[in-house]
């Protein structure tokens, strides 16, 4: 019996559970060392499953190493990364070798269409270093206050890619990535949100692969991408979306519809202002469209803990580069401060949400 009267079961459970917090980072890390190494491909190379030589052989040149390897094959398998078979198809090969396959999780990772780059932009040292920081900027005042990330490297997020031309391109490719998986569901799931536009700009739109899934799902919208020059630059050519270079809150194409992808999150300060400034450059030029947004709504979406958890992260996630994921309160107010009358959300995208707003 512990002092406060709990069983000693009670109080391994409790070591347990503050363990595993602890060590959520090593779970992280080992996600990355297996994105490094390329094990998923491997595994996918050898039809889905493979044992432990025939992966070390693809990841590694140094035998030396595969009992290392073993060790981080076993937490990959342990945290849901990878199954494990115990005992192989006989004629595999390695009959005493446990064989390991994808799983949901890890087929992810894997084929044209992978979620390698946005995992490897969650996991890059730039954006991890800053989270050290997090407890002294919350009993800091500095005014005006940099954020996390500027006081963790000297300049802010997009300052950062404006001058670092490899940053850049982790950003933009892990925005192409997650383009690729999302759209073609938002688009499934939350087509009417996208039908019957003339003509739509997606603002923040990166390299342009969400511009491009709505314009080949709807070949009647013209879409434009408008994003910083140094972006646009690099846009694939060839494709029916048309690249505008520049700043968004500066000027904004006379459209129908604005679509906002992961870009108002960014945005936690100030953001009333800001999305003010973006309805005055877009009525301004056009009555009658619409905005819309894929962000995450607090609160919204599949009630299974594990979305709320995600999305309380999310928001911690964001708060290091000045940004903030919001609850339908939230978003109400801004979009009713900067004048629009209704707005609908459609929380069928797990974590994210689409709002439609209307102006
Ligand atoms: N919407 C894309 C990219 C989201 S990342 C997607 O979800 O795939 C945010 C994007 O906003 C980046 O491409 C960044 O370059 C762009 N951005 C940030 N500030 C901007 C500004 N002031 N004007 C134009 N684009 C901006």
């Amino acid at each position: 019996m512990g002092l406060d009267g709990s069983t000693n079961q009670a109080l391994l459970d409790a070591q347990l559970e503050l363990w595993h917090s602890t060590f959520a980072y090593i779970k992280s890390m080992a996600l990355k060392s297996a994105l490094d190494l390329r094990i998923a491909d491997a595994i996918h190379h050898h039809g889905g499953g493979a044992t432990l030589p025939q992966i070390a052989a693809r990841v590694t040149p140094h035998p030396s190493k595969t009992p290392h390897l073993r060790r981080l094959m076993r937490v990959l398998a342990a945290t849901g990364v990878l199954s494990v078979q115990p005992h192989p198809p006989t004629g595999s090969g390695d009959d005493d070798e446990p064989m390991y396959t994808l799983t949901p999780m890890s087929r992810l990772l894997v084929g044209s269409r992978n979620l390698v780059p946005v995992t490897a932009l969650v996991l890059h040292p730039t954006m991890v270093t800053p989270f050290f920081d997090l407890g002294k900027w919350l009993q800091r005042e500095e005014l005006p206050d940099p954020g996390i990330f500027k006081k963790a490297h000297g300049e802010a997020l997009w300052e950062r890619t404006s001058r670092d031309a490899a940053f850049d391109a982790l950003i933009n490719d892990g925005m192409v990535s997650d383009s690729r998986f999302i759209m073609d569901i938002a688009i499934e799931e939350c087509a009417g949100a996208f039908r019957g536009i003339g003509y739509l700009v997606d603002v923040g739109g990166g390299l342009g692969a969400a511009a491009q899934a709505i314009s080949r799902a709807f070949p009647d919208v013209k879409c434009s991408v408008l994003d910083f020059d140094h972006v646009v630059a690099k846009a694939p050519s060839g494709t029916k979306v048309r690249y505008v270079g520049g700043d968004m809150f500066e000027s904004i194409p006379p459209v129908d519809a604005m679509f906002f992808k992961w870009v108002l999150h960014d945005w936690g300060r100030g953001v009333c202002h800001d999305t003010e400034e973006l309805q005055k450059s877009y009525s301004s030029k056009r009555k009658g469209g619409k905005v819309i947004i894929m962000d995450i709504v607090i609160g919204a979406g599949p009630s299974d803990p594990r979305y709320k958890e995600m999305q309380a992260l999310f928001d911690i996630y964001m708060m290091v580069v000045n940004g903030k994921e919001r609850s339908e309160q939230e978003w109400k107010k801004i979009f009713f401060e900067a004048g629009f009358s209704d707005y609908k959300i459609t929380p069928v995208l797990g974590v994210r949400s689409i709002i439609e707003v209307y102006p």
